[in-house]
């Protein structure tokens, strides 16, 4: 008999109260993309844009996204992109909803919907775009970002790509250390085009 869902096993995002960040978010954003494709990109959560137009990389860090995807020769129709959190977690600075990075026990939390998703596509690599996204797609809380950049590794039998999130590339300071993030992201999913 199927189980009924409760407070631990919401059947859809919307009925989600896994953890607070639903309250100050307008809605949550779920992956998006084809079911069963071999490619999945997983961010750390939706930003502003996203949570307001309820998609995911939609917002300036999709379109360095959508760049890189391009330099690499992917398309992204064959991607399936999705966030580690899907709530957007903020603070307000003067009359702006700044990003604030979410606590681990968000991303544990929210790893329930994570881990559905691997399951429903079962993707042949995933490429974490951040810290965030790398804890989540490895169960670790302590991995660190500069340990798996450029050393994708094999989990549960599909590889683990580990780059930059590009939202962190638009925040550098000076244009050099933009370009060379960027250059990093093109090279992160041209390797994960080489387990294709
Ligand atoms: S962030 Fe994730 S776990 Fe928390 S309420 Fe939203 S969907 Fe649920």
């Amino acid at each position: 008999m199927k189980e009924k869902p409760d407070a631990q096993h919401p059947a859809t995002l919307d009925e989600c109260r896994r953890c607070d960040l639903w309250r100050n978010a307008t809605q949550p954003v779920g992956g998006q993309g084809a079911r069963h494709v071999k490619l999945m990109l997983v961010g750390e959560q939706p930003g502003d844009q996203e949570d307001l137009a309820g998609k995911p990389f939609v917002g300036p860090a999709g379109a360095l996204l959508d760049d890189a995807l391009e330099a690499a020769g992917i398309d992204r129709r064959e991607v399936y992109v999705t966030n580690a959190v899907k709530h957007f977690k903020w603070e307000l600075r003067g009359k702006r909803r700044m990003h604030k990075t979410p606590a681990q026990k968000e991303v544990a939390a929210c790893h329930y919907w994570l881990e559905a998703e691997l399951e429903s596509v079962a993707p042949v690599v995933v490429v974490a775009l951040g810290a965030t996204a790398l804890k989540s797609v490895l169960q670790n809380s302590s991995a660190a970002l500069k340990d798996y950049m450029d050393q994708p590794v094999e989990r549960n039998g599909r590889w683990i790509v580990a780059t930059y999130h590009p939202a962190y590339a638009l925040r550098l300071p000076d244009s050099e250390a933009r370009a060379a993030a960027r250059q990093a992201i093109v090279d992160a999913l041209l390797e994960a085009k080489r387990f294709l």
